[in-house]
């Protein structure tokens, strides 16, 4: 079964900058699942996943465009601690370099501390791959036919899906 819209994927990836070392390997959890067709992944990631079929490997290099954008300057906003995301209400040290999520009108989004203080908090809104050529390693381990459901509803369900 080839990879089309509609279809549910599951696969796994090696992320690394180009020219660095692996910098996320999803072969130490399960496989990640989307769907295809439905915004779910990187757009420049769904095109070259387009036609494959379970089994196949293939490497592709993203320029930043095509991944998570250029840098943007003068992106440093200083906020307070409270509106950053901690949903265990833990006490968290921050640390200039860490990466913490804060809410926006479009949901959660990563960022990363640039300066830390007793209340607020520096953080450069860019996300952190932001101006980054990545280079994703991919293994088509699953392909199967979406349920009418999850076309409906965008997403994928069950396991490592939307439980809802
Ligand atoms: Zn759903």
């Amino acid at each position: 079964m080839l990879i089309e819209a509609n279809k549910v994927v599951s696969l796994h990836y090696r992320l690394s900058e180009a020219g660095h070392d692996v910098a996320e390997d999803s072969r130490g959890g399960a496989p990640v699942v989307y769907l295809h067709g439905h915004r779910g992944m990187l757009k420049g990631l769904e095109d070259a996943l387009a036609g494959k079929k379970a089994g196949d490997t293939f490497t592709v290099t993203l320029p930043p465009e095509q991944a998570y954008g250029p840098r943007r300057a003068n992106s440093v906003q200083r906020i307070s601690i409270k509106h950053l995301i901690n949903p265990g209400k833990k006490k968290i040290h921050y640390k200039p370099g860490m990466m913490v999520q804060v809410n926006t009108a479009e949901g959660p989004r990563n960022v990363v501390v640039v300066k830390a203080g007793l209340k607020t908090v520096d953080i450069d809104t860019n996300h952190p791959l932001a101006g980054k050529t990545l280079v994703f390693d991919i293994e088509v381990v699953d392909v199967r036919d979406a349920t009418p459901e999850e076309i409906a509803h965008g997403h994928v369900h069950g396991e490592s899906g939307h439980h809802h």
